[in-house]
């Protein structure tokens, strides 16, 4: 007898950090922005009317699309939207690493067309390749959790990069992953710049020179913007019609009504982006110092978190002493970095209490 379960596809999820509802904690823990979406955003939900909701949104959200091609200099046809940069990501991996798949129906082996990303990195990758059916290789990051570029000097089926990386709130220089682009014109390659905003060098320029790079970001950090569900994607017509393709064979009205006039809102006031994000480089770097006299080694950080290793006190320690303190932050239970703490950088006043605390539990 054949069980009706036997049909089920199996899938190991994405864990994303706690949110917790008490109101009294302090929320260092999923690199949500502490300041709150432009002013602009808050007036396109008050004069939106519920009548407006009646209609469907426009598929390519094209409003939207046009303020991202205006700010970042290209054409509405480079831009792909989606809810959150992890349904932009999942599309991607969907659209752009088929390669593997191609070959074995081909009959040719597997082995050169794995997609590569490093063994550190946003734990989300690993869990759409195994979604899809898509094999992947993981090469290490060095000692200094720094990309050894050679490692994805080799035949492959794309590649996903980081970068900033996440975790380890390292950046590469936007050479490095150029070299990267560089070397595999046969594959696509996916930056996710996630935290780009936060000082390090975005390689969306490079999309007029690379037809197979993919560049994605979203609202959810440097815009405030994580419950809104905003991401996108910008690269070479080609590559973004495919993604299109790929999407309208899936859902064709991803993004709400609400969703594109508040993205709008917040591309167009530069200088509520500029400050915020200013602000918060601002904490981060008076945070790394203050840690470094407590006696916790700081990776060097272009993101919105720091990510820490105490000489004495173990990191799951501090975890849950924090959490006990109502401070949450994330901790994570994997190799090479179990005696590390990513800390989301939040208010001045934030991050106050959060020493106070985190002074008695070190000394
Ligand atoms: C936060 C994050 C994302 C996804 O964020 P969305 O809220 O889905 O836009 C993607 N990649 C990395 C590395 C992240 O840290």
């Amino acid at each position: 007898m054949k069980d009706w379960k036997t049909n089920l596809r199996m899938a190991t999820p994405y864990v994303p950090g706690e949110q917790p509802t008490e109101a009294d904690i302090i929320k260092l823990n999923t690199n949500e922005n502490p300041y709150p979406p432009a002013p602009g955003v808050a007036d396109a939900l008050a004069e939106l009317l519920t009548e407006q909701l009646r209609l469907y949104p426009e598929p390519d959200a094209g409003r939207l699309a046009s303020a991202l091609a205006k700010r970042y200099g290209v054409a509405k046809e480079q831009i792909f939207i989606g809810t959150g940069s992890d349904d932009v990501l999942g599309m991607a991996f969907l659209t752009c690493f088929a390669g593997a798949a191609h070959a074995k129906q081909l009959g040719q082996a597997v082995e050169e067309h794995m997609v590569l990303f490093p063994d550190i990195t946003y734990s989300f990758y690993p869990v759409w390749a195994e979604l899809f059916g898509i094999p992947y290789r993981r090469p290490a990051l060095d000692e200094g959790f720094r990309i050894r570029k050679e490692d994805y000097f080799v035949p492959n089926g794309g590649i996903v990069l980081a970068n900033p990386n996440a975790p380890t709130s390292i950046a590469e220089d936007a050479a490095v992953i150029e070299d990267i682009i560089r070397h595999n014109p046969e594959s696509v390659v996916i930056v996710d710049e996630a935290y780009v905003d936060f000082g390090a060098e975005s390689v969306l320029p490079l999309v007029e020179k690379y037809e197979n790079l993919l560049v994605v970001q979203t609202f959810s950090k440097s815009r405030s913007m994580a419950g809104m569900r905003i991401g996108f994607a910008v690269g070479s017509r080609t590559l973004i019609a495919a993604m299109q393709a790929v999407r309208n064979s899936y859902n064709s009205y991803p993004m709400s009504l609400p969703a594109i006039l508040c993205g709008v809102a917040a591309v167009e006031d530069e200088a509520y982006f500029a400050q915020t994000t200013a602000a918060i480089i601002k904490t981060r770097e008076a945070s790394a110092v203050r840690l470094k006299q407590l006696g916790f080694t700081v990776l060097p950080s272009k993101t919105n978190f720091l990510f820490v290793s105490h000489k004495a006190v173990l990191a799951e320690e501090l975890f849950e002493r924090l959490r006990e303190k109502h401070i949450y932050v994330r901790y994570f239970r994997q190799e090479r970095i179990q005696n590390y703490l990513r800390i989301t950088v939040g208010t001045d006043a934030q991050m106050e209490h959060f020493f106070e605390v985190l002074t008695t539990l070190v000394s």
